[in-house]
């Protein structure tokens, strides 16, 4: 039995990461501000007597001291939720991100301990390179355009992991996640699919933004959470970084129509201009398809859960809340 520590473990990902880990026997310490995360996440698991959750932040250095020294393995995904928190609250966006990652990167180097750090695709920008491989360039929009800030945020944790790979020998792995979604994930924060599921289910139009020609892969966590389970128990992984989601592509109008069509909703399907949704320095990424090779390369090739079987599985998730 090892001990993992989860930053931000009350959210979406964090939240399966931690049931299936207490389902493979291990201890689980959860440590979330509860800003975006939920105890409603916890709710099936939280009385376990493996699992524990402090409400506090990464940012507290000596509490994360603590943790540190109690875990074997650290998955650092605490970050912000969702491009519009992202535009509303700038500062606080960076700062999580940046001196988030610098507490547990350090304390983990401090004590020898196994890290995992969550980045983004949002990294590759502008990127017409597809399909994206980790090797390839960024690019990234203007500082006046904020929604860069969370890539740029997110790639100097990179290069700070990195870092400490090289000059202090820390055991970090990296994973740029694409779009991951399934039960449990909040409408709340704008996601395309829980909101897409949540207008359908309850009659309101589908608001798809600009003409729905942009492309999104979309993989179920639960094939996210197998994966990055697997990267940090294999010391080759170290100091690499990896793509993790689907190929399986969709445009977000063809998105809208299987959800209504799996769903039977009667719903409309709205076309909402980015400048209504956003603002008006908005850029959205027309595509967005990651390059799998490396992550097979390491983990071996598995069938991932299909979109269809994916937005059944939320559907139903959606209904037994209600
Ligand atoms: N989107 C949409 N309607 C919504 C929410 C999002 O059309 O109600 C679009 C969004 O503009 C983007 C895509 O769906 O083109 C995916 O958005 P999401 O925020 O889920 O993830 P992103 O890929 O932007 O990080």
């Amino acid at each position: 039995m090892d001990t993992y520590l989860i930053t931000g473990g009350a959210g979406f990902i964090g939240s399966h990461l931690a049931e299936s880990l207490l389902g493979d026997g291990h201890a689980v310490i959860v440590i979330d501000d509860l800003s975006t995360g939920s105890v409603d996440n916890l709710r099936a698991f939280c009385a376990h007597p493996r699992f524990e959750l402090v409400h506090d932040s990464v940012l507290n250095e000596r509490r994360m001291g603590e943790l540190v020294g109690r875990a074997d393995f650290i998955f650092h995904l605490a970050a912000v939720v969702g491009v519009a928190r992202v535009l509303e609250s700038p500062i606080r966006t960076i700062q999580n991100i940046v001196h988030g990652t610098d507490v547990v990167l350090r304390l983990a180097s401090e004590q020898n301990k196994v890290v995992f750090v969550a980045s983004t695709s949002e990294v590759y920008g502008k990127s017409n390179q597809l399909p994206f491989s980790e090797g390839g360039d960024m690019q990234l929009g203007a500082t006046s355009k904020g929604r860069w800030s969370y890539a740029c945020a997110k790639a100097i944790d990179e290069f700070l992991a990195l870092a400490y790979f090289r000059e202090r020998q820390l055991a970090v792995v990296v994973a740029r996640h694409f779009n991951t979604v399934g039960p449990r994930q909040s409408a709340r924060y704008g996601m395309v699919l829980p909101r897409f599921i949540e207008q359908a289910l309850s009659g309101q139009p589908l608001t798809v933004h600009g003409d729905g020609s942009q492309q999104r892969c979309f993989c179920y966590v639960g094939d996210v959470v197998w994966a990055i389970k697997r990267l940090v128990l294999e010391p080759s992984n170290y100091g690499k970084v990896f793509n993790v989601g689907s190929a399986e592509e969709v445009s977000i109008l063809q998105l809208a129509q299987r959800v209504k069509a799996k769903i039977g909703s009667a719903s409309e399907i709205s076309f909402v201009p980015y400048h209504l949704a956003y603002d008006n320095n908005f850029e959205d990424m027309p595509r967005r398809i990651p390059d799998l090779q490396r992550l097979h390369a390491a983990l071996g090739f598995r069938r991932l859960v299909r979109l269809d079987e994916i937005i059944e599985r939320m559907a139903e998730h959606y209904l037994a809340r209600a």
